[in-house]
């Protein structure tokens, strides 16, 4: 096949992308995954769940000293989320650009905080902000493990 593992395979990278509750109500799940299935990333793992404060609150542990803290869990735990593991070439920091500017009134047009979000407590959307982060959201929020399959298309997005 065209496609070898190697010095892409060491490339590859995987994030922890979250619909968070007001994206899921909202009904702009199908428009996110199809942002980044469209750019070619590949999914690894997908789920809809309720988290309850405890677990938001270690997700987002390193952020407990901020004011905004306590209404950030209340948003994280008011609806379910979609929770994603998708994988790709450079896809931690390429994810953090599909999504846009943390607050959503300085994310550019085209980025899904952009579009689809007015209000930095309602900004639609989570993604690592590092490899490492990454890896310890992924742990957190996939215990059980991502799947392990490679999509036929890849060859028609890697060189
Ligand atoms: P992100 O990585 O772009 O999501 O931004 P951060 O990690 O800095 O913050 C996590 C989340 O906390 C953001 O996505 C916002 O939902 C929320 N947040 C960050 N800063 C503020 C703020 O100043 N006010 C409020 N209300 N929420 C904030
Ligand atoms: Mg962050």
């Amino acid at each position: 096949r065209i496609w070898k593992s190697g010095r892409l395979s060491s490339a590859m990278e995987q994030t922890f992308i979250m619909i968070k509750p007001d994206g899921a109500q909202r009904c702009l799940v199908g428009e996110i995954i199809s942002r980044f299935e469209k750019k070619g990333f590949s999914l690894r793992g997908l789920k809809l769940v309720s988290v309850d404060s405890a677990f938001a609150e270690k997700h987002y542990a390193d952020l407990s000293a901020k004011p905004f803290f306590n209404g950030l869990v209340e948003y994280i735990i008011s609806g379910p989320v979609v929770a994603m593991v998708w994988e790709g070439k450079g896809v931690v920091k390429t994810g953090r650009t599909i999504i846009g500017a943390t607050n959503p009134a300085d994310s550019a047009p085209g980025t899904i905080r952009g579009d689809f979000a007015v209000d930095i407590g309602r900004n639609v959307i989570h993604g690592s902000d590092s490899v490492e982060s990454a890896r310890k959201e992924i742990a957190l929020w996939f215990p059980e493990g991502v799947v392990e399959w490679q999509s036929s298309l890849r060859p028609w997005i890697y060189e």
